[in-house]
């Protein structure tokens, strides 16, 4: 049986702009059981021939210019800018920015909130591991203040939601929730009790963005919850670790 193409969430919020952002599914890859089919998370047990295949299927599909950018991601707020054609960086960035077409930038996810941010007049874009690690630290914040470094400006950044763990099912412990309630003045309110204690990741960094100034319009969500779908999603908490990453990409237009 022929393999389905790969199963992609596009920005249409980036695709106004001629910015290729996109959001991976778990379908349409190689790849076996527990990490069936389109993974791209390397050194977690996969065959890495599959992983090779499942982003030559990716580009193929999509028509990047090359592999995206990608960085060892741990869950800290390192950044790398990042130039050329991608690969597989040996730094540990959780940011990753690219200010140059045929500059593909990606990070990898399976419950953590994926963000993508552009400033399409500057031509600035970023890709940002927000997990509940790099929420509590406002990663978010940190990406925006240094896509301002390279000339950004807040008022044309906008920013893409992927998929993540939704507080339907995060439930966190009194330690995560102190250090997310500390991320910002009002992140108790989406902080829920029922029971346990259940966070929002979506909902708090959406908080931090407003604060900083982006808002309405320049941001576009995502409400599909990681771990309430099995056949579309990779779910770290679901599947207790044994699972396959998803890959946010972002790439600016090639210049004419
Ligand atoms: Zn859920």
């Amino acid at each position: 049986m022929p393999i389905a193409n790969p199963e992609l969430i596009h920005s249409e919020l980036f695709r106004t702009f001629g910015i290729t952002a996109f959001f991976t599914e778990r379908q349409g890859g190689v790849s076996q059981a527990p990490f069936d089919s389109l993974n791209f998370g390397s050194h977690i047990g996969d065959n890495e021939r599959s992983i090779a295949t499942n982003m030559e299927r990716l580009i193929a599909h999509t028509r990047l210019t090359s592999q995206p950018h990608q960085a060892k991601q741990e869950h800290g707020i390192h950044h790398i800018i990042c130039r050329g054609a991608g690969h597989l960086h040996k730094t540990s960035a959780d940011i990753l920015i690219s200010q140059n077409p045929n500059c593909p930038i990606a990070i990898r996810t399976a419950d953590c909130l994926p963000i993508l941010l552009a400033d399409p007049i500057e031509k600035i874009v970023a890709a940002v591991h927000a997990g509940w690690r790099g929420t509590a630290k406002r990663i978010v914040v940190h990406a925006l203040t240094l896509m301002q470094q390279q000339g950004a400006s807040l008022k044309n950044i906008h920013a893409s939601f992927g998929p993540s763990i939704g507080s339907c099912c995060f439930d966190i412990q009194e330690d995560v929730e102190k250090q997310l309630s500390n991320s910002h003045l009002h992140a108790n309110d989406v902080i829920q009790k029922r029971g346990k204690t259940y966070a929002d990741l979506a909902s708090i960094n959406l908080l931090q963005l407003q604060e900083a100034g982006i808002c309405g319009k320049q941001i576009e969500l995502n409400h599909a919850c990681t771990a309430c779908h099995p056949e579309r999603f990779y779910s770290y908490r679901r599947d207790h670790g044994k699972t396959g990453r998803h890959l946010a990409v972002v790439a600016l237009p090639e210049a004419i």
